[in-house]
């Protein structure tokens, strides 16, 4: 990485091979202006923006990561700014010649003695919070469940002071919905794995209504959830001892009373990093992601798989450009082929809609600096550290290995939340460049910018400020225990999230790819 000074002109090149940088000073910087190393710039270049820092002719690669992001479509002379309008799209890596299990990394050291308290669960799965979860099978219940948990916030929760929150598990699907077509066992597992997440002991509640189409049985197939077979787990509206709205509503008030109960016996005790199921995200993207925050999450990424934690990360449109890396690092043939068979199936489900991966970057990504899908894709990859990738699951179902993790989501932001939940997720860390309010009801969600004039801007919703790294303050080592450490306290609860201390918490959005009726 090219430093050229502080204060002053300033830009980041990553890779030797690169011939186009990245614009680090807030405001971004004027034509004629000089850099250290000579170069001088010929047009304006935005914050965050790239400049060519050689004269890249028409047809000729533009290069970032080290990889081609773009061709040029006009010359492009030395000092100008490199944007979308004068290069063009690469084509995808081709999922029939991938690099298979090429480059697997070598184990990285074991790292022992890190800890953190959390809830222990029959199932051996462990919570960062206890939190009583109610399940619903159908949206109609929505409202009334709404209203059971605002009055069991009320009148019950202030007397089972070891119990975190309650949270209702409401959502758009259950009826109207072709419930037997391809593509509907992703909703439906996403809700039964919600239910199952750490989190919420284990054991959550239902409310049903009785005439959906999701029914209970469907929801919880025999065996999965043993705990549901007593009656007292689940509440039933149109069930005939309910006599009006209040006989249903005490219904449900009396089945949270006794979770709650059960809930409050339990206490944090010290678990091993390697309980923990880290979900890694990326939202609002800048063209700093990949040189600040994210390879920051990558080094607190490689210091969970060392301690055997479980680390997921996610959001399909954004690899599949980066895909031949990561095809590369699959611990075996069979993980390579499982990841590959999720890229088909999203091609295939976005050239259906008329689309491909080129419809991710947002309008907020362009101005922040990243001209289209590969760009952000190479940015984002550098969130999975460099450790072997152990396994892919598929979107909605539930993790059950160790180690570096292909956990396949779409990349909006509450999907995508919503399936690591489902995933088993109990720690959440969230990249953003452009900013973004984001959080979660179910786990602390760690908050990191990519460049400190955001960190600053919102000092009262970043948790960790990654920009320290554009401007040389910090290293990538640094802030990557950093966050590492910050883990380590939020999943205790010694340490609260901005999220968790303004209550930020974003619905739960399931990714339904079948059809309405
Ligand atoms: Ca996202």
């Amino acid at each position: 990485m090219d430093r050229a000074g502080i204060l002053q002109p300033l830009y980041i090149r990553v890779h030797p091979e690169d011939n186009v940088a990245i614009i680090v000073n807030e405001g971004g910087l004027q034509p004629g202006t000089t850099f250290g190393c000579g170069l001088v710039l010929v047009d304006a270049v935005p914050e965050a923006h790239k400049v060519a820092l050689t004269s890249i002719n028409l047809g000729d690669p533009i290069i970032r990561y080290g990889s081609v992001i773009g061709y040029a479509e006009v010359p492009i002379p030395m000092g100008s700014w490199v944007h979308e309008g004068v290069m063009r799209l690469p084509e995808p890596p081709d999922l029939n010649c991938l690099p298979i299990s090429t480059a697997v990394p070598e184990p990285l050291p074991p790292l022992t003695g890190y800890t953190f308290e959390g809830f222990v669960n029959e199932d051996g799965s462990v919570g960062t919070k206890n939190i009583l979860g109610i399940s619903t099978t159908v949206q109609c219940v929505s409202s009334t469940v709404d209203y059971a948990v605002k009055r069991i916030k009320a009148e019950l929760l202030p007397r089972y002071p070891h119990v975190d929150d309650v949270i209702a598990i409401n959502h758009s699907y259950g009826c109207g919905v072709a419930i037997d077509a391809p593509g509907a066992e992703i909703p439906i597992r996403t809700l039964r794995n919600i239910s199952l997440n750490p989190n919420l002991g284990g054991a959550p509640l239902v409310v049903s209504l009785g005439c959906e189409k999701l029914e209970l049985s469907r929801l919880m197939p025999n065996g999965t959830f043993p705990m549901l077979a007593p009656k007292s787990y689940v509440v039933r509206l149109q069930d005939e001892e309910h006599q009006g709205f209040e006989s249903m509503v005490a219904a449900i008030m009396q089945m949270a009373e006794g979770r709650l109960a059960v809930l409050n016996d339990r206490r944090r005790v010290t678990r091993p990093a390697a309980d923990l199921v880290v979900g890694l995200q990326c939202g609002g993207s800048d063209a700093f992601s990949g040189v600040t925050a994210n390879p920051a999450l990558g080094y607190a990424a490689d210091l969970l798989v060392r301690a055997g934690a479980t680390v997921m990360f996610s959001e399909v449109t954004e690899v599949r450009d980066a895909i031949n890396l990561l095809t590369a690092r699959a611990a075996d043939a069979t993980v390579a082929e499982q990841l590959i068979h999720e890229m088909d199936w999203y091609d295939k489900y976005l050239s259906k809609g008329g689309m491909d991966r080129s419809a991710n970057p947002t309008p907020g990504n362009k101005k922040g600096g990243l001209t289209n899908i590969v760009e952000k894709a190479l940015g984002s990859a550098a969130k999975a550290g460099t450790s072997a990738l152990a396994g892919v699951f598929g979107p909605g179902e539930r993790v059950t290995k160790k180690g570096l993790i292909f956990a396949a989501t779409p990349a909006s932001d509450f999907v995508c939340g919503t399936l690591q939940l489902a995933a088993g997720m109990n720690m959440h860390v969230f990249t953003t460049g452009r900013g973004t309010p984001y959080g979660l009801a179910m786990v602390p969600v760690i908050k990191v910018a990519t460049r400190t004039p955001l960190a600053k801007k919102w000092p009262d919703l970043i948790d960790v400020d990654a920009g320290v790294i554009a401007t040389g303050d910090a290293t990538i080592q640094e802030v990557g225990e950093h966050i590492f450490k910050f883990i380590l306290d939020a999943a205790s609860g010694r340490k609260a999230t901005w999220t968790d201390r303004w209550g930020l918490h974003n619905e739960f959005v399931l990714f339904n790819p079948s059809p309405i009726t």
